[in-house]
């Protein structure tokens, strides 16, 4: 297929490569053009000057950008991909963002004879490099059967969760399962050591019980040696978890624990941890 794929980030950047390794057709895009042309340096390929460019005559156009405000940009905005796409093109949004700008768009899509996935993922840059991505999508049947296939490249769980704005819904359910449990394990790490536990032993046995959790597993010995320069930022965690509370107060959600633990990241990022993984939390713990 012709492809075309904008914002080559963290994210971004391996998902596209999957694609051109798979065999399709991929032009890129990107804000900063000398990522796109690392990326193909890398991959091949080729790159495009704007979204409107990249997406003219492509079956497909995926996007994984930063907010709300990113994605409007890259499809309606003035050079946006919606003014180059040809009819029936679909559109596939990997960011997360809100599920009202995912209707918005699905709506303005479907008015110019486009179609519109939501379809944000899980699964982090280690995710996205191994094309083990959790992929939970929203929007019309029929344009979902089509990109399935397509998603598969970089996504070991793609599902159609239900209409537009379904697979951010399901991205929020994701986000609030995460933070209230990386404030839990903050505090398990912080009780073992303050109880002068030997913590790897400690680990070494709850993790093979009900305790056990990805982030557990992947996280416990750096929030133990307090490395956080890596791994997804806290400001997209509040930002995500903006998005969660924006919807709470529209469908009534009662979410006590997520609104203590954004207040948390707010501290973080008071400390300068704008960039620091999710399980920074931790350091706020050994506040003296
Ligand atoms: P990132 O590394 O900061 O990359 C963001 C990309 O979007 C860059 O290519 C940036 O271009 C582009 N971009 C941002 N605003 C734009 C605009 N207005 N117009 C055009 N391009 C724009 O971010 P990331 O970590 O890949 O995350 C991207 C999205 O995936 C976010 O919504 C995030 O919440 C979500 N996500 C991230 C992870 C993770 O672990 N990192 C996991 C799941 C979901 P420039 O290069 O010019 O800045």
């Amino acid at each position: 297929m012709r492809i075309a794929f904008l914002g080559l980030g963290i994210m971004g950047g391996p998902m596209a490569g999957h694609l051109q390794r798979a065999g399709h057709d991929v032009t890129v895009f990107n804000r900063t053009a000398a990522k796109a042309e690392a990326w193909v340096a890398e991959y091949g390929g080729r790159a495009a000057a704007t979204p409107r460019e990249a997406a003219a005559g492509c079956d497909v156009v995926c996007a994984c950008v930063g907010a709300d405000h990113d994605v409007r940009e890259v499809t309606i905005g003035p050079d946006g991909a919606f003014h180059g796409m040809k009819p029936g093109a679909i559109f596939v949004d990997h960011t997360t963002a809100s599920a009202a700008v995912a209707r918005e768009l699905h709506a303005d899509a479907k008015a110019r004879g486009l179609h519109f996935i939501d379809a944000p993922v899980s699964g982090g840059q280690a995710g996205a490099q191994k094309g083990q991505l959790s992929v939970m999508c929203g929007g019309d049947a029929e344009p979902f059967a089509t990109v399935e296939p397509v998603l598969q490249a970089y996504g070991r769980m793609v599902a159609r969760i239900g209409d537009s704005g379904a697979g951010q819904l399901c991205k929020m359910v994701n986000q609030l399962c995460i933070a209230g449990l990386v404030q839990g394990l903050a505090e398990a790490l912080h009780f073992a050591q303050r109880a002068d536990l030997d913590v790897p032993a400690v680990i070494s046995v709850i993790s093979k019980g009900a305790a056990q959790s990805w982030q557990m597993e992947n996280r416990w010995q750096t929030m133990v040696d307090g490395k956080f320069d890596f791994g997804f930022a806290v400001d997209w965690m509040r930002k995500d978890l903006g998005i969660v509370m924006d919807e709470a107060r529209r469908n009534g959600a009662r979410l006590p624990v997520a609104a203590l633990v954004d207040q948390f990241y707010a501290q973080v990022q008071a400390r300068g941890g704008n960039r620091w993984d999710t399980s920074s939390l931790i350091a706020l713990l050994d506040d003296k």
